[in-house]
């Protein structure tokens, strides 16, 4: 017989908050629009003498720029979970854009796990049209290729096992490579959706976020995420302020809750 997968805890850390409304959350807007923020989060999976970091956000001078709040560096929040940004070996990065692969050099021992489809979207063709790369930093590109170069870059293709319990899921639509990671735990599979769902209302309306290289593929993105998850309770949108107040908060903290523990509220939307 062969023994069931570890299960391992997931904290979801928020590191930045953007207000905005309702209207920009959906290809076509909303015809009942109000506030509708969103969290920025990186994810960490551990236990069984494992760590694995899930998206590494943005850094402040991104998010001066860019007209979002920056709650927590991500580094000060790894370390009030207990992490050394500078230690962690493994972080699997769900996409490139900004608010997901950012601050590379606070991870100079990491290998970071992308997706083939990914590095060659944000390194090819598409990226001269201005449009396309408006989400991408080309430093954090850069900042890639510079790790692949150091030998730190694992590539993976589709669905792969990356530890025991723990697979990527090629989930294409917001991006060309986007990843989910799906995670054991005691409640059972967790899927982070990363952004091929920014919030539960994404996949409850069937309405993708604006930001989109291919709609067809998103829309069967979110029936594979429904595949992957015995719930959608167990399907955690990359960007919905709704995930901190829905499961249980890391004590002592306000910004950060465990992904592994059942919500303790029912969704809203
Ligand atoms: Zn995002």
């Amino acid at each position: 017989m062969t023994p069931p997968p570890p299960a391992y805890e997931i904290l979801a850390v928020r590191y930045g908050h953007l207000e905005r409304t309702s209207t920009h959350n959906f290809i076509g807007g909303d015809d009942h629009a109000g506030p509708m923020p969103l969290d920025y989060f990186v994810w960490l999976v551990r236990g069984h003498g494992r760590l694995l970091l899930v998206d590494t956000g943005f850094d402040a001078d991104a998010a001066r720029r860019r007209g979002r709040q920056m709650t927590r560096p991500v580094a000060e929040g790894l370390k009030a979970a207990g992490v050394a940004a500078e230690a962690i070996e493994d972080i699997v990065v769900t996409h490139m854009h900004f608010d997901h692969a950012g601050n590379i050099p606070l991870f100079p021992r990491a290998r970071f796990h992308v997706q083939d489809a990914e590095m060659t979207y944000c390194t090819g063709r598409a990226m001269t049209h201005p449009h396309l790369r408006t989400a991408f930093e080309g430093r954090d590109v850069a900042g890639m290729v510079q790790s692949l170069y150091e030998g730190r870059v694992v590539f993976h293709a589709g669905d792969e096992e990356l530890l025991p319990g723990i697979s990527l899921h090629r989930l294409a639509g917001h991006t060309p490579g986007l990843q989910a990671v799906r995670v054991n735990t005691a409640r059972g599979a967790v899927v982070l959706a990363s952004d091929a769902a920014h919030f539960w209302a994404n996949l409850t309306r069937g309405v993708p976020f604006p930001i989109l290289v291919d709609l067809a593929q998103y829309l069967e993105s979110h029936q594979r995420l429904r595949q992957l998850a015995p719930s959608i309770d167990h399907i955690i949108p990359g960007h919905d302020p709704a995930v901190l107040a829905r499961f249980p908060a890391e004590p002592g903290t306000i910004d950060m809750a465990r992904l592994d523990l059942p919500p303790r509220m029912e969704r809203t939307s």
